[in-house]
């Protein structure tokens, strides 16, 4: 590794990048970033073998945010300077909060445009035009078919984790969507896998392009001790307290899927006597600044998230992750368990899992590579549980690729696909 880079002050990054990288709490780029970077702020094409975990995102948003604003090209209406294109909402939601945070100190626009929710507000903010467009594919074709978009003026495209827009079936969607751009403009590729067919979309793509390789994300997951604990929905919660009388639980994030889940799970606890805060995107700044800043401080010792409102959060010396709610994107796991093993230290994960997510966690088992080994011993522990008939992988899906397809329009086809892996599975 080049250690002349491996200080953020030593990236040319301009000045208002530095601080909101200081305000988001990084202190060294991560290899990814320290590899990307540079070339990518000479205007390279890149090839970027690197799964979600690594800080690809930070690498690529970076030194994107820096090209637009210094090159200063005014915005025209309805059109995109830069477009990353990703497979699903969540992603493209994650992504679109990771550029508004980096970007927080420069005046650029950024909008995201998914399937799945009306386009009214969609359309509205790409009218005037913006910087950066972050979308999954049906929904930014539906907006260009109804010129409301264009991508005639880009400059910089990204196509993010390919592998899977193409098992997703996207293949001739980017075909589409790349066909559409203009000759002069830097192209950016990332997959966490380079089988044959992605190499080839990678090649056609790609005009002498960097080369960036970085060791998949099971390394860290390496580091971290795992445990799955069966249980039935409704006594999540008395598995959670009985799990925090131990007070080796001594700085704990607990996940949920959702926001009103996360209140729940902190109501119930306080009503316990155990001190925790919730944060998730429904809380003002302020309230999850003076969250954070208790839980940091140690003034609480269980903090309840949603994988949106933990991202970005930087606090060391967290003892246990608990996955109250199991994520239905495999990689919002690895994300989730990451936060308890910082700078290489170790950290436990614990994952509460009832009937209905036995699905996900056999995908997540797929991306860690490995089984995450069954704790028995629990009090709650439920063979119904653990023995119960999977959910078809089809409806998983579906909730997962919830943002990826287009209208309604578009839907039927894309409906049939989803159908059709479900019933293989
Ligand atoms: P990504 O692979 O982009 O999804 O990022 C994975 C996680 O790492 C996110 O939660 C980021 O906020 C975090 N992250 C990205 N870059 C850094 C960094 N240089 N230092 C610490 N955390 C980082």
């Amino acid at each position: 590794m080049n250690n002349t880079i491996d200080l953020f002050s030593k990236i040319n990054l301009i000045e208002p990048l530095q601080r909101a990288i200081t305000a988001t709490g990084y202190t060294k780029p991560t290899p990814i970033q320290q590899l990307a970077i540079p070339h990518l702020l000479e205007g390279r094409d890149l090839l970027g073998c690197a799964q979600t975990g690594t800080g690809k995102t930070a690498a690529f948003a970076l030194p994107i945010l820096q090209q637009l604003a210094h090159g200063g090209r005014r915005l025209e209406p309805r059109q995109a300077r830069s477009l990353i294109l990703t497979p699903t909402r969540e992603l493209a939601i994650q992504i679109f909060d990771s550029f508004k945070n980096y970007g927080r100190f420069l005046r650029l626009r950024y909008a995201v445009v998914y399937g799945g929710v009306g386009q009214g507000a969609q359309v509205q903010a790409v009218r005037g035009g913006v910087d950066v467009l972050i979308a999954t594919p049906g929904r930014l074709l539906d907006l260009i078919d109804q010129r409301c978009l264009s991508l005639r003026n880009l400059e910089i495209f990204v196509l993010d984790e390919a592998d899977r827009m193409l098992d997703m079936g996207f293949v001739n969607d980017i075909r589409k969507i790349i066909a559409m751009l203009p000759q002069q403009r830097q192209n950016l590729f990332f997959s966490a896998t380079m089988p044959r067919d992605i190499k080839q979309l990678a090649d056609s793509m790609l005009t002498d392009p960097v080369t960036v390789e970085v060791t998949p994300v099971s390394s860290t997951v390496e580091l971290i001790q795992q445990s799955l604990m069966y249980v039935e929905r409704s006594r999540k919660g008395d598995l959670l307290r009985h799990l925090l009388k131990n007070p080796k639980f001594q700085r704990v994030i607990v996940f949920t899927r959702t926001k009103h889940g996360a209140n729940r799970v902190s109501e119930n606890l306080e009503k316990n006597r155990i001190s925790s805060a919730a944060i998730h995107g429904n809380k003002s700044q302020g309230a999850r600044q003076r969250a954070l800043e208790d839980f940091r401080s140690g003034r609480v010792r269980v903090l309840v998230a949603t994988d949106i409102a933990a991202r970005g959060i930087d606090i060391d010396n967290i003892s246990h992750v608990i996955n109250y709610e199991i994520p239905n994107i495999p990689e919002s796991y690895v994300h989730r368990i990451g936060r308890t093993a910082r700078a290489g230290a170790e950290g436990i994960a614990v994952s509460f899992c009832d009937a209905e997510e036995r699905a996900f966690i056999r995908d997540i088992e797929k991306v860690i590579a490995q089984p995450i080994p069954v704790d028995i011993s629990q009090p709650y522990h439920s063979e119904d549980v653990a023995n119960s008939r999977l959910m078809s992988k089809g409806k998983a899906k579906a909730a997962i690729e919830g943002g990826g397809g287009g209208g309604r329009s578009r839907g039927g086809r894309r409906g049939g696909g989803r159908s059709r892996r479900g019933g293989r599975r």
